[in-house]
């Protein structure tokens, strides 16, 4: 870290982060094998809505697209808990989502990117879409979830795509649950509000995933975005006023978004001296994992790490993998998942991205938006709390607010 820009504080696991939402949300539901860290209030129906890639500044650059989240946040004084999380780091789906299921931190469920090194197959897995045969969701993430602790207790569902029923994905980190699939937004607002209906007690978990998508194909600072952020807008303000009134619906979201442009999207395996030593390269293009090779000196290591702040010193920080856990990034560590992080780490700070073109498709340099990080853009999310607006026994006009 010496002459490096100083790293922003771990995130906030335990009392304001990903991790903590379901945990608070089943402790507020009168379990007590939970603790209520994030101080929810009481209530007998929860509904979490996770939006992925709805950073907090994004919401509030992008405001005039979201009429009725505006409103919620502005009305939003009542009540201790926080109005700002932290995602997981790294900042990405499979990390955040998995602390979200688990209820724990990264280095202890396993989940350490988008794609990590597998050790025992010396090769390297992905842990979103394209997961490997060659490894066991329910063996590489063996912490129970959430949802399976509450098994018997409370009952709970996931609504989502149904393309993610049998997803290792789920699997690994948000098993255990009740899986209702709906492939349109508006079906997956209906089928959760009829759910709810039907449970006098049930934690749910609304998956949304059409920000993220536009996103990275458009950049968070396109129409494109804009138009999805104005969906999910009627379609939280559609949720308030058909659930049943004594439901607590939360927002959050996994991790936020920077847009990163053409010509800072960099192929760093086009630079000798950036790969010298390393065997396997991973990670997501904001923050990169390198694995050198496994008869490595540290003279290897520290040259390779000279190099990467030679030529990105102000844009990004570059880290060891002791460095990183002993900052706290990844929460405590259990050694079976240490071995799955890079030797080296390069996070990105500025709007830029790393790939090693030699190993992913030529495609991926196209993405726009981008997350993985832990600058505020990527890792602060909203906490909101959106009142119902539906009164017992039938549905009410909402009432306009300025
Ligand atoms: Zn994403």
């Amino acid at each position: 870290m010496t002459g490096q820009a100083p790293l922003p504080p771990a995130p906030a696991y335990g009392s304001a982060s990903v991790a903590d939402v379901f945990t608070s949300a089943a402790a507020a539901m009168g379990d007590d094998d939970f603790a209520n860290v994030l101080h929810l209030p009481a209530a007998k129906r929860i509904c979490v809505v996770l939006v992925d890639g709805l950073g907090k500044s994004l919401l509030k650059q992008k405001g005039a697209h979201a009429p009725f989240l505006r409103s919620v946040v502005a009305a939003d004084t009542a009540g201790e808990h926080p109005r700002t999380l932290h995602a997981a780091f790294p900042s990405t789906t499979a990390t955040s989502l998995s602390s979200l299921g688990t209820g724990v931190v990264p280095g202890l469920h396993g989940m350490l990117g988008y794609d990590v090194l597998d050790p025992d197959q010396d090769k390297v897995v992905n842990l979103l879409g394209n997961w490997d045969d060659g490894v066991d969701p329910q063996q590489w993430q063996p912490f129970p979830t959430v949802f399976e602790q509450l098994q018997g207790r409370i009952p709970t569902a996931t609504v989502s795509l149904p393309k993610f029923a049998h997803s290792p994905m789920t699997a690994a980190a948000l098993r255990g649950s009740t899986f209702l699939g709906a492939t349109s937004p508006q079906a997956r607002v209906e089928l959760a509000a009829q759910t709810l209906a039907a449970h006098p007690q049930m934690l749910m978990y609304l998956y949304w995933g059409e920000l993220d998508k536009a996103g990275h194909s458009y950049g968070a600072d396109s129409p494109q975005w804009e138009h999805q952020l104005e969906e999910l807008d009627a379609a939280m303000k559609r949720l308030a006023a058909t659930v049943p009134a004594d439901t607590l619906i939360l927002l959050t979201a996994d991790h936020g978004m920077v847009d990163v442009p053409r010509n800072a999207r960099i192929d760093y395996s086009q630079f000798p001296e950036l790969v010298a030593g390393v065997r396997h390269t991973a990670g997501e293009p904001r923050m990169v994992q390198l694995y050198l090779e496994p008869d490595s000196t540290e003279s290897v290591r520290d040259k390779l790490i000279a190099a990467w702040l030679e030529r990105f010193a102000n844009k990004a920080w570059v880290l060891t993998r002791n460095q990183a856990i002993d900052a706290g990034l990844f929460g405590e560590v259990r050694p079976e998942a240490a071995s799955r992080i890079g030797d080296v780490l390069v996070i990105a700070r500025d709007s830029i991205a790393f790939y090693d073109l030699r190993r992913v498709r030529p495609q991926a340099i196209e993405v726009v938006g981008q997350h993985g990080s832990i600058t505020k853009a990527e890792r602060e999310v909203p906490l909101l709390r959106i009142p119902v607006t539906q009164r017992a026994g039938g549905t009410q006009k909402l009432r306009k607010r300025r």
